[in-house]
C-alpha cells in the first residue's frame, strides 16, 4: 500500500477519524522500542513499587483534557509517571505470590487481539476466534495429558472459571434452580454442600457467595502434615452431612494450593466423588501448567476422573494476564446452566458450531485464545516444559540452601517452584515457647519488609499453623540462578541484621 493510499484508511487528526496511519506506524515502532528496552532491563525499576498511596494520582490531572493531546506527551507520561509507580511483575526477582510472565509472543498476541477487536460472542461474529479457542485448548489439553473428552472454554480468571464449574455442578442436580431459584420455593431446598480443603483458594468461597449457596455451603476439610486434603475426613464430613439432611454436590480438590502448592490426593478424592455421586472440580490454576513437563505429569494423577478442571495459562504458561481455561467433560451441563438466546442473537448454524456466549454469564468475549496459541507455537511443548522444569530446579536449589543452613528452615515440601521457609535463630535461654514463636514471626516479617524495601527482590508471606512463612515463588521467564542467589544473599544480610 502506498503512503497516499494508507492515508485514506484513516482520517487525519484534524478531522473525525482515528490517528492517521503514518502516525500509528511511527508511534507503534516507538512504543515497541520502549517495550523492548523495558523488558530487557526491568531491573532499572524497584520490583516492589516505592510509591506512597495517592502519590501517583496527585501527578495526573484530575479532569480530562478538552482538546486531544499528542501521543508524544502521553507516552512521555507512561515512561516518567506510570512505569515508576508500578510494581514490576516482569522483574526477574519478583518472587511474591505466584510470579508470572508476559512473554514476547504473548504480548504480540494481546496487541493483535486489541487490533482485531472482535467480539467472539457467537461463532459467526468471528469464526476464527471461536475455532482457534477450540484448537488452542486441544493443544494445551494434549500437552497436559488430559483425556480427550475434556472440552474447554476460556474465561478471564480462575475465580470465574471455578464459579462456572460450581454453577454447572449445581445445574447437574436437576433441581430447577435455574428456573425457580433457591429461595421462596414451593418445595424448599436443603443446604447444598461443597467441600474443599482448609488450604483452598478464597475463590471457592466467593463462588459460593456469588451463586447464592452461601458461605456456610462450603465445608472445609482438614489437611495432613503436608497440607493435603484428608480424604478420610472428607468421607466423614459427607456422611455427617447426609444424615443431617444436607445435600452434598461438589468437591473441589486443589493441585498446587496457594500457600504451599500442596497437591490434594485427587485420585482418592475422585473415588469418594464417584461413590457419593458428587461433581469433582480441580483447581489447578497454578499447578496445572507443570503437567506440561513430561516427568511432572503425575501432579495431575487422578484428574482424568474429574468433571472439571481449571488451569491458568496467565500464571505459569507465559501468557499475559488474563487467560484462564476451564476444562469440562460435560459442556452440555455448563450450557444448560447458562444458555439464554434472545431473538436478535439467534443464528441458523447453531447446530454445527459453538457460540461462546452459551457457556457463561458474559455475552461479549475477548479473543484470548490468540495469545495462548501464539505462546504455544513460539515456544513449543519442549520449550514450555524446559522453562517450567528450570523454575522447579531453581526452587529445589534454593530449598537446598535453606536446608543446609543451620539458621533457616523449610516449612513445607517443594513439589513445584515455590519455597516456604523462615529464619530460625536459636531459642534464648529462659525464653518461653510462646514468646519465641512470636519473636520468630516478628523477625521474619521484618526480614521480608527489609528485603522488599531494597527494590532488588520481592517476596511475600503466608501463615502455616500460626507460624509466619516467607514465600519465594519462581515463575518469571527471566529469572535465572543469579537472581535466586541474590535473593538468598539479601535474606541472609537482613537476617544477620536481626541478631
Ligand atoms: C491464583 C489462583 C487462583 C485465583 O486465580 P485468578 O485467576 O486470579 O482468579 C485460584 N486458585 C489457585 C490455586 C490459584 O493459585
Amino acid at each position: 500500500m502506498s503512503k497516499a493510499e494508507s492515508q485514506q484508511f484513516f482520517d487525519n487528526a484534524s478531522s473525525l477519524g482515528d490517528m492517521n496511519a503514518e502516525d500509528f506506524r511511527r508511534y507503534g515502532y516507538e512504543l515497541i522500542d520502549w517495550i523492548s528496552d523495558y523488558l530487557s532491563h526491568p531491573e532499572q525499576y524497584a520490583v516492589l513499587s516505592r510509591a506512597r498511596p495517592g502519590e501517583f494520582q496527585s501527578k495526573i490531572p484530575s479532569s480530562p483534557p478538552a482538546a486531544g493531546e499528542s501521543m508524544d506527551a502521553i507516552l512521555k507520561d507512561v515512561d516518567k509517571l506510570i512505569a515508576p509507580a508500578l510494581t514490576h511483575w516482569n522483574h526477574p526477582s519478583f518472587f511474591a505470590y505466584f510470579a508470572i510472565s508476559a512473554s514476547a509472543p504473548g504480548i504480540f498476541g494481546e496487541l493483535l487481539t486489541a487490533a482485531f477487536n472482535v467480539n467472539g460472542m457467537l461463532w459467526r461474529t468471528s469464526p476464527a476466534a471461536t475455532e482457534l479457542e477450540t484448537v488452542a485448548l486441544s493443544w494445551l489439553r494434549q500437552m497436559m495429558n488430559l483425556p480427550q473428552d475434556f472440552d474447554g472454554i476460556i474465561y478471564d480468571t480462575a475465580s470465574i472459571s471455578t464459579m462456572h464449574a460450581l454453577a454447572a455442578a449445581r445445574e447437574n442436580l436437576s433441581l430447577r434452580i435455574r428456573e425457580d431459584g433457591m429461595t421462596g420455593r414451593e418445595n424448599p431446598l436443603p443446604l447444598l454442600r461443597v467441600y474443599a480443603s482448609e488450604e483452598t483458594h478464597s475463590s471457592i468461597e466467593k463462588a459460593a457467595i456469588t451463586l447464592g449457596l452461601g458461605q456456610r455451603a462450603l465445608r472445609k476439610i482438614g489437611v495432613d502434615q503436608d497440607y493435603r486434603m484428608n480424604a478420610q475426613a472428607l468421607i466423614q464430613a459427607i456422611e455427617e452431612d447426609r444424615s443431617a439432611g444436607t445435600l452434598p454436590f461438589c468437591v473441589v480438590a486443589t493441585v498446587g494450593t496457594t500457600s504451599t502448592t500442596s497437591i490434594d490426593p485427587v485420585r482418592e478424592i475422585a473415588d469418594v466423588c464417584k461413590h457419593y455421586n458428587l461433581w469433582l472440580h480441580v483447581d489447578a490454576a497454578y499447578g496445572g501448567s507443570a503437567a506440561v513437563v513430561p516427568e511432572m505429569r503425575h501432579v495431575l494423577d487422578g484428574c482424568d476422573m474429574a468433571d472439571s478442571l481449571v488451569t491458568n495459562p496467565h500464571k505459569w504458561l507465559f501468557t499475559p494476564v488474563d487467560c484462564s481455561v476451564l476444562y469440562c467433560r460435560h459442556m452440555d451441563v455448563l450450557r444448560r446452566a447458562f444458555s439464554l438466546v434472545p431473538e436478535y442473537l439467534r443464528t441458523n448454524e447453531t447446530e454445527e458450531v459453538r457460540n461462546g456466549m452459551d457457556y457463561g454469564i458474559q455475552l461479549g468475549r475477548r479473543f484470548r485464545s490468540l495469545k495462548l496459541w501464539m505462546v504455544m507455537r513460539y515456544f513449543g511443548h519442549e520449550g514450555l516444559a524446559a522453562r517450567i522444569r528450570e523454575h522447579c530446579r531453581l526452587a529445589r536449589l534454593f530449598a537446598s540452601w535453606v536446608e543446609e543452613s543451620k539458621e533457616w528452615e523449610l516449612l513445607a515440601p517443594v513439589p513445584f517452584s515455590l519455597v516456604c521457609f523462615r529464619f530460625r535463630p536459636a531459642h534464648h535461654q529462659g525464653e518461653a515457647e510462646k514468646d519465641y514463636r512470636a519473636r520468630l514471626n516478628q523477625i521474619n516479617e521484618t526480614i521480608m519488609h527489609a528485603v522488599n524495601r531494597t527494590g532488588e527482590a520481592y517476596l511475600s508471606h503466608t501463615v502455616l499453623r500460626e507460624e509466619l512463612a516467607l514465600r519465594l515463588a519462581i515463575g518469571n521467564i527471566r529469572t535465572t540462578e543469579a537472581h535466586v542467589r541474590r535473593a538468598w544473599e539479601l535474606l541472609n544480610e537482613h537476617a544477620a541484621a536481626q541478631q
